[in-house]
């Protein structure tokens, strides 16, 4: 099908992209480590509740915890052998969660879902739901729950964007696994009841263009190359130019979107009959010695992948995920999860360290930001405590916390740290203002 130009939409920001140490690199299959520490909260939703205990015996593909309500996931071993605890473990943000604890007997002993009768939207579904599917592109809002919207909706838009700098992994499936990703869009647009497929790749990934464009059932489009493209909102705009007004939802524009990595999850859940437990990651940053796109088991420690790529002795600063989004991780003895999309290893160079200033009042945050929030004001509002200000003044609410405003600051305001925070307290306080 004819390659169709992007809408322009004028607000983000243009940032080095450092793709190219790894954007050529092969998807390398990791070992597995020797213990696996598989999360209960790899997802927004309630915590699943597990299905075995210490001293179980378990299968690669087993189910090892059941979704725990609306909202949740199952989650599978992503090794065979012993479950030795479950216990409380630090995340990558450094907030304790429940992790079930397996020594991996290195015998990889696998175990698949029972194979499907039919391929009827119904059945490719409840298998999305079964294999504990969620969208990988770092959200982890279960996938077939966005896959039953309460409006309806003609249109699935895949974000092939892949907009945050340094991360390679979406596009070695698109350029490895072009016919397996294509399956898993024609999968998910099926069981979405939709005829119109929409995939939104970034300009600087002609080859994933080109690959896509033979397709005559989806309609590729070329975005421009700007953060944060990958957004829902701004995606769906450059693809089909419908607009999500504020406080609702891509459904209310008639689309859902949904990432590469899920539409090849879908694949290989319906195809394959395997429940998710690994995923492609990207390992770079200038500290890295050797920088790759790896096949990762779910709850592999991030000690484990600093140790396979090798680490400079200058590294300032370990990231889980993009640059823009990811938090910064106190220690590398956290696990990977279905939503972790990279590590990055940063040198000194790569990041600006400046101690926050008072704020100069020069809107260049509010010029930046895509959703059109005053950051200034959330900012200023949550450092006097005064959440709902914030969020009437500020708009914390429509915030997609992009990282965009802290990005372009000149006084280096801590305005991503400022935005969690009232978010967390607004939450805390009884639900978002
Ligand atoms: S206020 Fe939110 S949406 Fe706007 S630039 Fe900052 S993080 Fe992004
Ligand atoms: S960019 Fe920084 S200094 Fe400028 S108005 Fe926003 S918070 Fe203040």
């Amino acid at each position: 099908m004819k390659i169709k130009k992007g809408k322009f939409f004028p607000k983000g920001v243009h940032v080095p992209d450092n793709k190219s140490w790894s954007k050529d690199v092969p998807i390398e299959v990791m070992e597995a480590p020797d213990i696996v520490c598989i999360g209960l909260q790899q997802h927004i939703g309630r915590p699943s509740v597990p299905v075995v205990g210490p001293g179980d015996e378990v299968l690669c593909g087993q189910l090892i915890a059941k979704e725990g309500g609306y909202i949740g996931a199952n989650v599978y071993s992503s090794v065979s052998g012993k479950v030795t605890g479950i216990e409380k473990r630090p995340g990558v943000n450094g907030v304790p969660a429940e992790y079930i604890v397996i020594e991996n007997d290195h015998h990889d002993r696998t175990m698949t879902l029972p194979p499907l009768p039919d391929r009827e939207p119904a059945t490719i579904k409840a298998r999305i739901r079964e294999a504990g599917i969620v969208g990988m592109g770092g959200a982890g809002f279960p996938t077939e729950v966005k896959l039953s919207p309460k409006t309806p909706v003609d249109s699935l838009v895949i974000n092939a964007a892949e907009c945050e700098p340094y991360l390679t992994c979406d596009y070695r499936l698109m350029v490895e696994k072009t016919d397996e990703v294509a399956q898993g869009i024609r999968l998910l647009a099926k069981a979405l009841g939709v005829e119109k497929i929409f995939v939104g790749i970034e300009k600087n990934k002609p080859d994933a263009i080109e690959l896509f464009s033979r397709y005559d059932d989806m309609q590729v489009v070329s975005l421009k190359k700007a953060y944060p493209m990958g957004s829902e909102k701004h995606l769906i705009y450059s693809c089909t130019g419908r607009k999500v007004p504020c406080g609702k939802l891509p459904a209310d524009a008639g689309c859902v979107v949904q990432n590469v990595a899920t539409a090849f999850a879908v694949y290989e859940a319906v195809e394959k009959d395997k429940p998710l437990y690994e995923r492609v990651m990207t390992v770079s940053g200038c500290g890295a010695v050797h920088h790759k796109n790896l096949l990762v088991r779910t709850g592999t420690p991030f000690s484990a992948l600093r140790e396979n790529c090798g680490v400079k002795d200058d590294v300032t600063m370990f990231v889980s995920g993009g640059p823009m989004m990811g938090p910064a991780m106190a220690s590398t003895d956290v696990y990977s999860t279905k939503t972790t999309s990279g590590f990055l290893m940063m040198l000194p160079e790569e990041i600006d360290v400046s101690f926050p200033t008072p704020c100069i009042n020069c809107g260049a945050c509010a010029d930046a930001c895509p959703m059109n929030l005053a950051p200034m004001q959330i900012d200023f509002y949550t450092q006097s405590g005064q959440y709902d200000l914030a969020a009437k003044y500020g708009g914390v609410k429509d915030c997609i916390s992009c990282g965009t405003c802290a990005y372009v600051c000149p006084a280096k305001r801590a305005l991503t740290q400022s935005i969690a925070l009232c978010k967390q307290k607004l939450a805390q306080a009884g639900g978002k203002k």
